[in-house]
């Protein structure tokens, strides 16, 4: 049993290639954060080392192995995980290094299954020497070994490496699909199912991530919290909350960008309510005040909202400074009304 969620061509394509002895040297998976790739690449591995008549059967000896990441013959390497200290610097590039060893690896006969089966996590952050060096591997590929890149985006590979794998490429999958395997495989209630299935932007490994994590969640309700709190708020508090995420993106500045997809989010909802389309906003859980909301803005104001905020991340990302780009964006931010007194002059 394959354990991915829907990518059926993708999956089809590789039993084909099993069933038929048709196996690339070199696959390239390509998708979204927690679309699935670590899930599919290890599938692969234990189905080209499965014991059973159908592989990948998920219980022999050797899938279990795969899947507790404790078989020998299977490898995977990446960026190292930050943030376990305050004074180890997060790796930022998969190196030479790195590459060598699993050379040396693949020039072995596997150990104690079939296939060798090397996944690079991350490929996109491969230096160029691990790149070069992993290139020649690529170019003479040897028996029984069959590599496994995982990236969010092949444009930021050399075309030259690229051009040596299989591309397999993995889409977000619907709503719908997600909020129906999250019930059934993992016993999550309707209303929460629902509410990660539509969160998780099509990637199910994000919603799985939440379920035993209710910090996440809490974090982005305060964030949104705090996001209608300054769109009623004058600009003092609008420049501190600026100046908070000036500092926080000293410190990490993906927790910046995630504010901002946040928000574009929830201006994306006002203007999926103001054109009539209710059913299809992300925060359900906040369906009510989003109604109430779009009635407080043009549908103008909220395209150029959700442009600004656009317009910010890449600044961001382009290393702007950030303390002007988020003021600019605080002054572009549309003011709500307040409510209106009843006693009128
Ligand atoms: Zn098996």
């Amino acid at each position: 049993m394959w354990q991915v969620v829907g990518q059926t061509r993708v999956i089809s394509l590789l039993q084909r290639s099993l069933q038929e002895g048709a196996l690339a040297h070199a696959y390239l998976v390509v998708g979204p954060h927690h679309v699935g790739k670590m899930t599919l690449a290890l599938n692969l591995a234990q189905a080209l080392n499965c014991e059973a008549a159908e592989p990948p059967c998920s219980e022999c000896a050797s899938c279990q192995k795969i899947i507790s990441v404790g078989h020998a013959d299977i490898q995977i390497i990446g960026l190292t995980t930050e943030g376990n200290s305050n004074t180890a610097k997060p790796q930022a590039e998969i190196g030479i290094e790195q590459i060598r060893q699993i050379q040396h690896s693949a020039s072995l006969p596997p150990f104690e299954g079939s296939y060798r089966v090397f996944i690079i996590d991350g490929a996109e952050c491969l230096s160029n020497e691990a790149a070069n060096c992993l290139l020649k591997t690529l170019e003479e590929p040897a028996g029984n070994v069959v590599f496994i890149l995982l990236t969010i985006n092949d444009k930021l590979l050399p075309a030259t490496v690229v051009s040596r794998c299989q591309r397999l490429e993995l889409l977000p999958l619907a709503a719908t699909e997600i909020e129906a395997v999250l019930q059934s495989r993992w016993g999550i209630e309707s209303e929460k199912a629902k509410l990660l299935a539509r969160l998780s932007r099509g990637c199910l490994g994000w919603a799985l991530s939440v379920i035993h994590d209710d910090d996440l969640l809490q974090q982005r309700t305060e964030r949104l919290e705090k996001l209608l709190d300054i769109t009623t708020g004058d600009i003092e508090e609008r420049f501190a909350y600026a100046a908070h995420l000036v500092d926080q993106f000293g410190r990490r500045r993906g927790s910046v960008h995630e504010v901002l997809d946040l928000w574009r989010e929830w201006w994306r909802d006002l203007l999926l309510v103001k054109v009539g389309n209710s059913n299809t906003i992300t925060n359900v859980d906040f369906a009510d005040r989003l109604s109430d909301w779009a009635r407080d803005f043009s549908l103008l104001q909220i395209r150029d909202f959700i442009d600004s905020i656009q317009t910010a991340g890449e600044q961001l990302r382009q290393n702007a400074n950030p303390r002007l780009v988020l003021e600019v964006l605080m002054l572009d931010m549309p003011r709500k009304k307040e409510i209106v007194s009843i006693a009128h002059g």
